[in-house]
């Protein structure tokens, strides 16, 4: 068994805002489910007693120093005041073989300091789906807070009804958020705002030591470059309050989330969010919105003249858009299979997005089928018969056609690469579902079995057909509360 070497936690912040706190023992805990490709990151053993006990929130090892962390942040567009872990607890850092410090935290062990009341516990159910969208995002190749294990327990938790008890274990590089950095600036504490800021860019920025300008640059790119990924893979986060947004640019805190099966472009998963403020749609300005506040925040880094301070944040802030206009573009050519880039491509995309969003097509398998189209017109097109609308398919695919002949791509090279950009598998929410009520009712197998699918969701996977298909229609709408 290899010795694991735990250190506190390494965030930037005061040691007054990171108070240390000890881990609520789980009941009877057992473990439902272990990512081999997280512990793979850290060199973890399934089999090590002592780590099981440990990720249960039942010891606390030598080295480690649990702490919980205190941010802030804008909920739905309003200042919400001080918000923090309030069940997430930070036990320590461990280090990967190549020597990179990743931090592993506990969800669900209990109350903090930042409970506000509440039992700092997570529900079984919205811990599997916390667990299998990490892994699947990390699959999808979109950056995420990576989910080690979740440890199941008897312990029943009020909610909506009563539920099931979990604890999940994430690992990330760091845990901190937007939110933290609209904490210091709500206590006008600019010289802890300047140290959490010199820990982030020396810990995980190191090309900007000295440049906050340049850095906040780059965070916001990253940002950017995540909406446009989310976008592609038709994901929504739910929950895009600044405290949800990683300084990493990491899809962070998965709670009422969803992957769109039929798409509608003003999807809203989150049944919470009436106005619709975090649909599909309104993903990539919302990013842009939280980038704002995070500026804002970090204002006192730029210029001591706040006038100056504001000027040069205003200039920051436009590279969102360069940067994600850019991606967009890339990610939306690379899903339509087009190498080269043409002035008509934009017009394109969304006529295929117009068509997808008026017949509610499914999203996933929409652009996976498209790989079949044959730039030779006289071939036959599978795709047709999965749409509701075969002429406006006909339409949109005749033009598509003579594009691919435009740039007289190589067919079987084309589909090849379309193929590793557009996923057939997807964290589907009737999956989830169907696993967290087998697990419900004692059988857990099934979260590791769609987690593995999941985890290679481009490569077409033999007996996993299921995991492919369309939801049927009686489980086309299922809510997902905020309740977790
Ligand atoms: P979330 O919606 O999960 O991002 O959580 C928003 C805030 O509520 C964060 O400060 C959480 O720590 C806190 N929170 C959510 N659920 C609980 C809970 N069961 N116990 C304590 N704090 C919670
Ligand atoms: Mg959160």
């Amino acid at each position: 068994m290899t010795i694991l070497h735990w250190q506190a936690a390494a965030t930037g912040l005061p040691r007054a805002l990171t108070p240390r706190v000890e881990p609520t023992p789980l009941p009877a805990p057992e473990r439902l489910a272990w990512s081999t490709d997280a512990a793979s990151l850290l060199g973890l053993d399934a089999a090590d007693a002592q780590l099981s006990t440990t990720l249960a929130g039942n010891a606390v090892p030598v080295g480690a120093l649990p702490t919980a962390t205190a941010y802030g942040g804008h909920q739905f567009g309003q200042w919400a005041g001080r918000l923090g872990d309030g069940r997430a607890i930070t036990l320590g850092a461990l280090r990967s073989a190549d020597g990179e410090a990743w931090q592993v935290q506990l969800k669900g062990a209990g109350p903090t300091p930042f409970s506000r009341g509440a039992d700092g516990r997570a529900v079984l159910r919205s811990s599997i789906r916390e667990y299998l969208a990490s892994e699947a995002m990390h699959g999808l190749g979109i950056p995420t807070t990576r989910a080690l294990t979740i440890v199941g327990s008897p312990l029943l938790l009020r909610r909506e009804t009563m539920e099931s008890a979990a604890v999940v274990t994430r690992l990330s590089p760091s845990f901190i958020r937007f939110g933290h950095f609209e904490w210091l600036a709500h206590l006008d504490n600019a010289s802890a705002l300047r140290a959490l800021a010199d820990h982030v860019i020396a810990a995980h920025y190191p090309a900007f030591v000295g440049d906050y300008a340049g850095w906040l640059g780059e965070v916001i790119r990253r940002t950017a470059r995540l909406m446009a990924q989310w976008q592609s893979v038709g994901f929504c986060h739910g929950v895009m309050n600044t405290d949800n947004f990683s300084i990493l640019g990491l899809t962070l805190d998965y709670g009422p989330f969803g992957f769109i099966d039929g798409f509608d472009a003003n999807h809203i998963c989150n049944h919470s969010d009436g106005s619709g403020r975090y649909a599909y749609a309104q993903q990539p300005q919302v990013g842009q919105w939280n980038c704002a506040q995070l500026l804002n925040a970090c204002l006192p880094l730029l210029d001591v003249s706040s006038e100056a301070a504001v000027e040069k944040g205003t200039a920051v802030l436009a590279a969102y858009g360069s940067a994600y206009a850019a991606e967009s573009i890339r990610l939306w050519r690379a899903k339509l299979g087009l190498i080269t880039a043409e002035d008509d491509d934009p017009t394109l995309i969304n006529r295929w997005l117009t068509l997808l969003h008026r017949t509610h097509a499914d999203f996933t398998l929409s652009f996976r089928r498209l790989a079949n189209v044959r730039s030779d017109r006289d071939t036959l097109d599978a795709g047709r018969d999965h749409c509701a609308d075969p002429l406006g398919y006909d339409a949109w695919i005749g033009d598509y056609r003579a594009r691919l002949c435009a740039e007289s791509s190589n067919e079987t090279a084309r589909a090849a690469a379309m193929n590793a950009v557009n996923p057939l598998y997807v964290l589907r929410n009737h999956l989830a579902q169907q696993v967290i009520e087998a697990a419900q009712a004692g059988r857990a197998e099934g979260i590791d079995t769609l987690r593995r699918v999941l985890a290679q969701p481009f490569t077409e996977q033999p007996g996993a057909e299921h995991y492919a298909a369309e939801p049927p229609p009686e489980l086309r709408h299922i809510e997902v509360s905020c309740s977790s």
